[in-house]
């Protein structure tokens, strides 16, 4: 991993939407109605403990500030998934551009799977070449809806999930 520098959100409130905060009844993709967009936190003191902890992959130094970009991505290790990289949709359709897709060449040519969450709560999951599906693992996602994209070389296939 490259050396990171620590950058600070400024006017980004990006993650306000993305997140779910569930002590304040905040869910995925809705705006926090403590948030003044492009502002900042209406009760920043006494935020949330998530909130203060949240640090988007940008914060640490990796992508584009996601007010911008409209991508927040989120880097976790998820037991049987390893390492994953979530790409939070900031606004519709930001998931469908060129950031997007290039984030998720880098993730996925340094074996790291990517979970594309989308604003209407889809989910897709996308795995490097190689990378073993069990089938507990694959019960797993079809039960949560999410579907799964095995990559192949350069081409990205469907997995048969219902
Ligand atoms: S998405 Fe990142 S940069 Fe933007 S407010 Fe959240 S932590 Fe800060
Ligand atoms: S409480 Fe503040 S920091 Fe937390 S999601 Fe709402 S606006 Fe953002």
């Amino acid at each position: 991993m490259p050396e990171q520098k620590e950058r600070s959100c400024g006017n980004c409130t990006a993650c306000c939407k993305t997140h779910a905060v569930f002590e304040i009844d905040k869910m995925p993709g809705q705006w926090c109605k403590y948030c003044e967009k492009g502002k900042g936190c209406r009760k920043y003191n006494d935020r949330p403990g998530v909130c203060k902890e949240f640090r988007c992959e940008w914060i640490k130094g990796y992508g584009e500030r996601p007010d911008r970009t409209k991508v927040v991505i989120d880097f976790h290790n998820q037991g049987a998934m390893g390492n994953l990289a979530q790409l939070w949709e900031v606004s519709e359709g930001a998931l469908g551009r060129s950031y997007a897709t290039r984030i998720r060449s880098e993730c996925l040519g340094g074996d790291v799977c990517v979970c594309y969450m989308y604003l209407d709560g889809r989910k897709e999951m996308f795995v490097p070449p190689g990378f073993f599906v069990s089938p507990a693992l694959l019960a797993r996602l079809n039960e949560e809806g999410i579907k799964l994209f095995k990559t192949k070389g350069i081409s990205i296939a469907v997995q048969g999930l219902k």
